[in-house]
């Protein structure tokens, strides 16, 4: 037991982030999730919020007669963040700690016991009591410095990791409102999310549903993202130019 208590000791937040960066990860943080938890993720009170940046849209990016559509899944992306999550829970169980890994893109149909706990916990919650973001008017999680062109993956656990003492409790879009204008469905209320008000952002989600199926029948899969290809977040620098080429997140 006491080298246990030992190895415990030895694993901070600073170390997992080390580790979290020299894998992959774009950006990593920890946040105390414990308040709403779900009854069967109580014992878990400690997020750990990491995501990977996405690629030059490329192959993602289709034009059509009626303008771009975009679609924000990366299977590499994903697979990335699986391996660096089999990773750290393998380091976090190695000190004695429990955990559970919810997977990118944990709304995909998975068979296994343990998929039915996913939904209970969404990777917004993470992110924004981590101060990695916010929710923002496009419902998406977007980061000051990435804006939404990110994936997120998140590890829960009962390590007792420093967390973030500055969390994300509301939006902060402001006066921006390129995605509600972007949004061909006019499925984006121009409202900010307030934490308090839970993680349901302000989108109609029958309109958008219906603009993917529309998409689907012209490029053959259900996609958009316009909301996501319209966000201005991570693509000027602070004197509101675009950022040179290789340092814009994208479009280039
Ligand atoms: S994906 Fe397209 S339709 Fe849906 S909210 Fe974004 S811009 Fe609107
Ligand atoms: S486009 Fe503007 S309003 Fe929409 S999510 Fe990005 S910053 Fe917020």
């Amino acid at each position: 037991m006491a080298m246990e208590g030992a190895l415990k000791y030895a694993l901070n937040s600073r170390e997992i982030k080390k580790f979290l960066l020299e894998w992959g990860a774009t950006l990593v943080g920890f946040g105390d999730v414990s308040q709403g938890l779900a009854g069967e993720l109580r014992h878990l009170p400690v997020a750990i919020s990491l995501a990977i940046r996405h690629p030059s849209p490329g192959r993602n990016l289709i034009h059509t007669p009626r303008g771009p559509v975009y679609s924000n899944r990366y299977q590499q992306v994903d697979s990335k963040l699986e391996q660096m999550q089999k990773r750290l829970v393998s380091l976090l169980k190695s000190r004695g700690y429990r955990c559970l890994a919810i997977p990118p893109d944990s709304h995909r149909h998975d068979t296994r016991f343990v998929a039915r706990l996913y939904p209970l916990f969404p990777h917004k919650t993470a992110a924004t009591c981590a101060g990695l973001g916010w929710i923002g008017k496009n419902g998406l999680l977007v980061n000051e410095t990435w804006g939404p062109r990110l994936s997120w993956a998140t590890v829960l656990t009962n390590a007792p990791l420093e967390v973030c003492t500055t969390p994300y409790v509301s939006g902060r879009c402001g006066r921006c409102r390129r995605c509600v204008e972007a949004c061909p469905a006019g499925a984006i209320a121009d409202r900010e999310w307030v934490q308090d008000e839970g993680l349901v952002p302000h989108i109609d989600v029958e309109a958008c549903r219906r603009q993917l199926e529309r998409n689907r029948l012209l490029v053959g899969e259900d996609i958009c993202g316009l909301c996501i290809l319209a966000c201005p977040r991570g693509m000027y620098d602070q004197a509101g130019t675009i950022k040179r080429k290789g340092d814009v997140r994208w479009p280039g």
